[in-house]
């Protein structure tokens, strides 16, 4: 017989399955399709982010960040530390077993909140019916009231540098190295790009970074983004902008690319080649011809603010639809959804999404760019605040890099808050919090911030946007 579900959700990625969860919350019967099988080749749960993406990556970064501390940065307090080496194969475990540990944790949440899980690939036929391929090929269909899906996103191959899985890797290859190449190539000097390179840089490769675009991270504000490549040159990160990549040839173990940039052709040779040039989303076998979704021009699931697709009832979230390619915005899409469904009137505001790159320094930011408020003829108060005068960033040997804090010059409303430093990301949320409830820079200079912290430093920047900063003189006078 049919099983039958109030919701089906395709994909169990932070976009699934958190729709899954609140939906079966919401007394929803939820079912929720998942295919990926982990090295053991067992179905995990948690998508990209858990398997191959944010958490990993993050092991890493924070590994490789305490042996380049050990390495360099004890020194300055004092600390001896000598013979620090690294055991790579180690390092790789311990990330695995994070991602073990968080990817068990969903099936748990699935058990605890009565979501069905339903092993294999997903594909939505007409009717909201969704046809279940198991692993031994067996089919069956569950017929749902609403759908939604959840496929994700991939990374995106080039012809000039098919992956190999050994030169030549995309992010998921690099997160597996076994040792530290010594010559390191990363194409794109995108989020992932950055990262990956920084860990590996960290451990010891010279890494190069070649990048077609000549502006670096075109999407941050452009103050702190030239605070960025200014850092990441001192720190040995070579980046190479205006390159564009046209070919590689894998030799001895090697990899020799070539490359256009403003001088010609060039060519380099690496023990490994990370490419990193974005991500495309997945919808490879999952509409029926006859389903009635629609895809945009550029291959993503056409969906409207609130994630309705062109079928009543089907709906889409996280990587597969427009917008950031973010665990986070994913998952709070899931959220409205599964609320929608359950009748509520569930909205999400997209103007306000964290961006974090996870290097160091971090970068993030909320809300709009100083050249994105220029060009759309508003007019702004800035605020800025350097680190090098925090005295807890002093504390901790880490005072590169400032809070910027932007807001309407008529209205004092804050429009954008951008911090590249210690512990941004974590900055950048008090932002956030402050902009969903409208706090103008004076509010925020109003609060009591704890002392010594480096959420002093917003604290500041905002006081700054009036001129009204204690610990830098001020750039606007009162
Ligand atoms: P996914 O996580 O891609 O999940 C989709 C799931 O659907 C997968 O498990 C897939 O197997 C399954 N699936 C697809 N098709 C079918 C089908 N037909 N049937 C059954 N199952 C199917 N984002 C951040 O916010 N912060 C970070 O720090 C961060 N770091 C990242 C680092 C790296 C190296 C990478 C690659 C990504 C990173 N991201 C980060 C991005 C983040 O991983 C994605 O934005 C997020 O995973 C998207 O969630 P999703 O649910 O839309 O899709
Ligand atoms: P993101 O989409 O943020 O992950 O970044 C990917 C980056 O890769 C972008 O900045 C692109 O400009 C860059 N990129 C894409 N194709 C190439 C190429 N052939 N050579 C060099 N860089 C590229």
């Amino acid at each position: 017989m049919t099983q039958k579900f109030d919701v089906v959700v395709i994909g169990a990625g932070p976009g699934g399955y958190v729709a899954a969860i609140k939906a079966a919350q919401l007394g929803l019967k939820t079912a929720c399709i998942e295919k990926y099988q982990d090295n053991e080749g067992k179905i995990a749960l948690g998508g990209t982010c858990l398997n191959v993406g944010c958490i990993p990556s993050k092991a890493l970064l924070d590994s490789s960040w305490k042996y380049h501390e050990a390495k360099v940065g004890f020194s300055i307090h004092g600390i001896e530390a000598k013979g620090v080496s690294i055991d790579v194969p180690a390092m790789v475990a311990r990330k695995s077993n994070i991602v073990k540990n968080l990817t068990g944790g969903v099936s748990t949440l699935f058990k605890a909140n009565g979501v069905t899980l339903l092993e294999g690939h997903g594909k939505l036929l007409a009717g909201k019916q969704v046809e279940v391929t198991a692993l031994d090929g067996t089919t069956q269909v569950v017929q749902a009231e609403n759908v939604i899906i959840a496929s994700g996103s991939k990374p995106i191959d080039i012809p000039p540098a098919p992956v190999n899985y050994d030169t030549i890797v995309d992010s998921t290859g690099a997160l597996e190295f076994q040792s530290v190449p010594k010559t390191l190539g990363v194409i794109g000097a995108g989020v992932i790009g950055l990262e990956l390179g920084s860990v590996w840089a960290r451990l010891g490769a010279d890494v190069t970074v070649i990048e077609a675009q000549d502006k670096f991270l075109p999407a941050a504000d452009e103050q702190i983004a030239k605070e960025a490549l200014k850092t990441f040159t001192k720190q040995g990160l070579k980046i190479r902008l205006g390159a564009r990549l046209t070919a590689s040839e894998v030799k001895k173990k090697q990899v020799t690319v070539s490359f256009t940039d403003a001088e010609g052709e060039q060519q380099m040779t690496f023990d490994k080649l990370i490419v990193a040039v974005g991500r495309r989303p997945v919808t490879t076998d999952l509409l029926a011809t006859d389903s009635g979704v629609d895809l945009d021009e550029r291959g993503f699931i056409y969906v409207d603010d609130q994630c309705a697709t062109s079928v009543p009832g089907v709906y889409a979230v996280g990587d597969v639809v427009r917008g950031a390619m973010l665990a986070h915005k994913a998952s709070e899409e899931g959220v409205m959804v599964a609320e929608r469904i359950a009748g509520h009137k569930a909205q999400m505001n997209y103007d306000l999404i964290p961006s974090v790159i996870y290097t160091h320094p971090e970068i993030a930011w909320v809300g709009k760019t100083e050249q994105q408020l220029k060009g759309e003829g508003v007019a702004v108060n800035v605020g800025t605040f350097p680190f090098a005068a925090s005295g807890r960033a002093m504390a901790a040997n880490d005072t590169g890099g400032m809070v910027k804090v932007i807001a309407d010059a008529a209205t004092d409303r804050v429009l954008g808050v951008h911090v590249i430093g210690p512990s941004a990301a974590e900055l950048v949320q008090q932002g956030a919090i402050g902009m969903e409830f409208g706090t103008s820079a004076e509010d925020l200079g109003m609060m009591v911030f704890s002392h010594p912290t480096l959420s002093e430093a917003l604290h500041e920047a905002a006081l700054a946007v009036n001129g009204h900063a204690i610990h830098v003189v001020n750039r606007k006078k009162r």
